[in-house]
């Protein structure tokens, strides 16, 4: 998997564009320490790529994924061998993996998962001080048609998007929410859209996935439309019930200019209720 500065440098700029997150890797900068233990001891879920915390353990995008959504179930101890957990916590990675391959088929609409650990750097892990399980969404054909560069695969979706996704499916089924928060940003994100002053809700139907069906709803009235990605708290942990809030780059359609008006980021911030309130400065923080 390794990539040398070299290689980088072969890759075309509108390839590039898709990968922007392998920059520190490529370019040899290291993070001191256990990536999954600072992933665990950090309080930003969001930045760290948590999407989901546990007992014994948790689950984490894929800085440097084989493949979009690719997931990895680990344990809070860090160790080796599966042999050295504890039952708890063998427990509850049996149980994640297992929920977690349940919900890749629904939001990524996967044909197929991978699921595998690889024990010690002769078979192949890249943090092999602590352990972890990946699973990994496979699409009929993608070792086809995916192409390689300098050994890694150029995905078709940035990483904040497919957190977004995940992220917003954890909420919905941890605090069986029934509908989603929708942030509609104008592309430079000096906008967004209200609706009676708060910002507009959807229902969400529990055979569709959360994030398809915002799109399905927006597509009609948009003449372009992005998840940007997750607009909700950052932590994984919350005592309170909280809905899935997406954050959407948004310009409407000339129909539906009169309906979609995009008010000033100080009008919203002035107008919405504290909730919502909160979610915008999410956003503003993270996409804008
Ligand atoms: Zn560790």
């Amino acid at each position: 998997m390794a990539s040398s500065v070299a290689d980088d440098t072969a890759i075309s700029p509108n390839q590039r564009l898709w990968t922007p997150w392998r920059m520190a890797y490529v370019t040899g900068t290291a993070e001191p320490g256990c990536v999954f233990c600072n992933a665990l001891a950090s309080n930003d879920d969001v930045g760290s790529l948590i999407v989901h915390r546990g007992v014994y353990a948790f689950v984490i995008l894929n800085l440097y994924p084989y493949n979009t959504g690719h997931l990895m179930v680990v344990p809070n101890a860090h160790v080796r061998d599966p042999a050295a957990l504890s039952s708890g916590a063998r427990a509850e990675m049996a149980e994640l993996t297992a929920s977690f391959c349940t919900g890749l088929r629904l939001v990524m609409g996967c044909d197929g998962l991978n699921i595998g650990m690889n024990l010690g750097s002769a078979a192949g892990a890249g943090i092999a001080d602590h352990l972890h399980q990946h699973i990994v969404p496979r699409w009929t054909g993608d070792a086809n048609f995916m192409p390689i560069v300098g050994g890694t695969k150029v995905l078709p979706e940035l990483l904040p998007a497919t957190y977004a996704k995940i992220r917003a499916e954890v909420a919905r089924q941890k605090f069986a929410a029934g509908s989603v928060i929708v942030l509609l940003m104008a592309p430079d994100r000096s906008g967004v859209c209200l609706s009676d002053e708060a910002l507009p809700r959807l229902p969400v139907a529990s055979d569709t996935s959360v994030w398809r069906t915002v799109l399905n709803a927006i597509a009609p009235q948009a003449a372009a439309c992005e998840l940007l990605g997750w607009g909700g708290a950052s932590s994984t942990v919350s005592d309170a019930a909280e809905l899935p809030a997406l954050a959407i780059s948004f310009t409407p359609s000339v129909a539906a200019t009169a309906t979609c008006r995009l008010w000033s980021l100080g009008e919203a911030g002035s107008l919405l209720p504290d909730d919502d309130r909160a979610v915008l400065l999410n956003a503003v923080s993270r996409f804008a």
